[in-house]
């Protein structure tokens, strides 16, 4: 279980967030082929809040307060399903599942059925890509192939609602959950998470293969100071807006009915008990008519350590100081179902007679739960569309599993390819080295969902199935323990290099698979440095040593820092956890039967030192330069760069992307206009390129980022093939949030920068008109 209960040792002072209401947040423009995918937004139906309304009515109390409550597995009653619990988390066996439903429709008073939540994160049974390596791919078709096979998975057995998608943008790199998302970019997050959020939902979540959505985790979870899972956040209005909301309200607008609030405070006040983001902005601003849950004991979090509370259960934030304090607090500031620890229920019924909690506030929150269930079906079909004993059978099926190669494959990333070693050739014979390359479980990655080891086929198996007679040494071992312990990382020995070595020697080319382990990425899984555990990249030198042709293959759920690696690997492809497929997909592109487009997600820096680091920064009055001093760089750093750049992803062919066009040179604010670029296939392969546009407003009243991503688009080019790309341009994109979360646009010059990397030099100018 990776469930445990933990006290704060500090209190964390209570601050007030004064958030201004004003204003629409900017949904992610969605290019090319995304806008075919459909927005899943289910409208008010007056037939659905007709029996909501007739529901509510016959409800006790006890009744409704029973609706709010969100059970785990291990924590399940029937009699508490008897009484007519609300929802229930990550049960997954379909008996089980089957049973406490039929408990609830035949049993309960008012024969309420409850909602089955998993956390579908990126596959059910078939596993695909972690969403960081899905965001590689720069592709919401991956991402939507994942869900569409996650949901129709999950919906067999009984789920009805996936924890997914997870759009929190992130800067830090030591923070394990950085493998949940799409990485440092608040646009691409947000087409991957409404591109998600449309596969999860289709147009009708009621649906026998769909699920209903909920992005998480509002706001802002993915910035804990230090990187430590579950930190502070603190950060001004502008950010909040511009960095780490838009992913969300893209996620709501493309239909999502539920959203799950953070752990983490932000500027003093948590997820689970903040009113100016549940209630002000996502409820009211962005009229959201579903629920909100709690993440997991993240209500009784808010209260504040002993001696105030005399209880050993979760606390630590000390905005509330009790349960009763802590109950009120979250339900008032929009929490609709308290995940996993029980103070609503348990003081719903003393906060109304004090009058700390409303009725018309309960019946909101149980309106909102029921208006979900109605609109997911339940109460006309509250089971799985096939029996529990079928159930297996839809598992793994062959259209999912060739979802899944097929998405490891777009999402890995060719780093870097000196002297063309990659693609290898599979006559030839390969030695596949290290401590990942006969592994099952590590390609799973975090959030394996209901995958299993045995489902994977390993790098080893994937090489041999195209390179027959492959052969192989682990060199050394990777740690999955769990810290406290001497090595918790693993890889510490050199015992295993000699035969690794002498693996090599005796091949004409190596797939050396190093990495982390899928234990060292996801929850509470933060880590103090961003290099390869272990002794790997001596493993590395040495294996070089024999001066055999060597590619690299990494398997991670952060981005790492290289700079020696990257000295030490001519080639190096970044293949982050791939999934149940990750074997087949490997060898597709290390053997170029697949060429590699992906493009990085998030920065690579070259030390942990220069962290964060992002491409979407602001200036400053002393912008970085090496050569000189009173500037803003690391004086033991000689260079200002990361090593590999947001964007950055070689290819086996080579690209041109050329002849930046604007369609017109001034614009109104509220008008538009269109950029356009042609993008070239000018090697020998055919292959794929991601075409991106960035935005930059030179002057502003707020120092505005030197790069914003608006646009890209990949295609799919054969030799000598050139293709014309455009983009359109609003408001949406040359706008900002400012400090008092007011949407502006203000006249003036925009820069664009069109190219295949966030480095694209290629640029042109418009002028918003005053
Ligand atoms: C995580 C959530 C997850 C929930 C339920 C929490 O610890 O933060 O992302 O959805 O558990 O499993």
């Amino acid at each position: 279980m990776r469930r445990f209960r933990f006290r704060a040792s500090v209190i964390l002072p209570v601050l007030a967030l004064v958030l201004a209401a004003a204003g629409g947040v900017v949904a992610g423009t969605q290019s090319g082929d995304e806008q075919a995918l459909q927005p899943a937004r289910q409208g008010a139906d007056d037939g659905i809040e007709r029996r909501v309304s007739d529901l509510l009515a016959r409800m006790t109390l006890e009744e409704k307060l029973e609706q709010v409550q969100l059970l785990p597995d291990f924590m399940v009653t029937e009699d508490e399903v008897r009484k007519g619990l609300g929802s229930v988390l990550s049960v997954t066996d379909p008996q089980r599942i089957r049973e406490l439903q039929r408990i609830a429709v035949e049993e309960s008073r008012l024969k309420i059925p409850i909602l089955f939540a998993f956390d579908t994160i990126h596959g059910f049974r078939t596993i695909f890509p972690i969403p960081l390596g899905a965001g590689a791919s720069f592709d919401p078709r991956v991402a939507s192939e994942d869900h569409k096979y996650g949901a129709r998975e999950s919906a067999v057995v009984g789920l009805k609602q996936t924890y997914a998608p997870m759009v929190d943008v992130s800067h830090e790199p030591r923070w394990g959950r950085i493998a949940e998302a799409a990485g440092e970019d608040p646009y691409l997050n947000s087409v991957l998470g409404a591109a998600r959020v449309k596969a999860i939902q289709g147009t009708d979540y009621s649906a026998a293969d769909k699920l209903v959505a909920s992005p998480k985790h509002l706001a802002a979870y993915g910035q804990p100071e230090s990187g430590r899972d579950y930190n502070t956040t603190d950060l001004s209005e502008q950010r909040l807006r511009n960095l780490y909301l838009p992913p969300f309200k893209a996620a709501i607008d493309a239909g999502a009915d539920t959203v799950m609030c953070s752990f983490n405070a932000i500027n003093g006040v948590p997820g689970c008990g903040n009113d100016a983001i549940m209630n002000r902005i996502l409820k009211d601003e962005w009229g959201f008519d579903g629920f909100v849950e709690s993440d997991w004991t993240a209500v009784a979090e808010l209260r504040a350590c002993p001696p105030k509370n005399p209880d050993t259960g979760p606390c630590g934030h000390g905005v509330a100081a009790d349960g009763p304090d802590a109950a009120a607090l979250a339900l008032n500031a929009g929490v609709d179902s308290e995940m996993t620890s029980t103070l609503i229920r348990d003081f719903g019924a003393q906060l109304l007679t004090q009058g700390r909690i409303s009725m018309r506030r309960i019946d909101d929150a149980v309106r909102r739960i029921l208006r979900i269930k109605f609109r997911a079906g339940l109460f006309e079909d509250p089971y799985a569309p096939v029996g529990p004993d079928q159930a297996e059978a839809e598992m793994l099926k062959p259209d999912a599993v060739a979802a899944a190669r097929k998405a490891a494959g777009r999402s890995m990333v060719l780093l870097q390819n000196e002297g063309g070693i990659l693609p290898l050739d599979p006559s030839k014979k390969t030695a596949v080295i290290g401590p990942l390359a006969d592994n099952q479980h590590d390609m799973l990655g975090p959030w394996w969902g209901a995958g299993r080891d045995s489902d994977v086929v390993s790098v080893l198996d994937g090489v041999r199935q195209q390179s027959p007679g492959a052969t192989y040494a682990e060199g050394c071992k990777l740690s999955n323990a769990e810290p406290p312990t001497d090595d918790p990382e693993g890889c510490g020995s050199d015992a295993g290099f000699a035969e690794a070595v002498a693996t090599a020697e005796a091949a004409d080319q190596v797939v050396l698979a190093l990495g982390e382990t899928r234990e060292m990425s996801g929850e509470a899984a933060a880590r103090s440095t961003l290099d390869l555990p272990g002794r790997q990249e001596e493993l590395l030198r040495a294996i070089k040593a024999t001066g055999k042709p060597v590619a690299v293959v990494l398997f991670n759920g952060r981005p790492l820092a290289l700079e020696d690696v990257a000295d030490d690997a001519p080639a190096l492809l970044e293949a982050w956890f791939p999934g149940v497929q990750a074997g087949p997909a490997v060898a597709d592109v290390v053997f170029g039967e697949v060429n590699p487009g992906g493009k990085l997600p998030v920065t690579f820096p070259r030390r942990l030192g220069q962290v964060p680091i992002y491409y979407n920064h602001e200036p400053t009055g002393r912008p970085c330069d090496p050569n000189q001093k009173y500037v803003s760089r690391h004086r033991d750093i000689p260079s200002c760069s990361p090593l590999f750049v947001f964007g950055h992803g070689l290819s086996y062919t080579t690209f041109e992307v050329s002849g930046l066009r604007l369609s017109a040179s001034t614009v109104s604010r509220n008008g538009s206009l269109q950029a356009s670029v042609t993008v070239t296939n000018t090697g020998r392969r055919k292959g794929d390129e991601v075409v991106q546009l960035y935005l930059h407003d030179p002057v502003a009243s707020i120092s505005q980022p030197v790069r914003r991503l608006r646009g890209f688009e990949r295609v799919t080019l054969n030799p000598g093939q050139r293709r014309a790309v455009t983009f359109t341009l609003d408001k949406s994109d040359f706008g900002f949030y400012d400090n008092r979360g007011r949407f502006i646009v203000e006249p003036g010059q925009i820069d664009v920068y069109a190219g295949n990397s966030s480095s694209a030099t290629m640029m042109r100018s418009f002028t918003v008109r005053g």
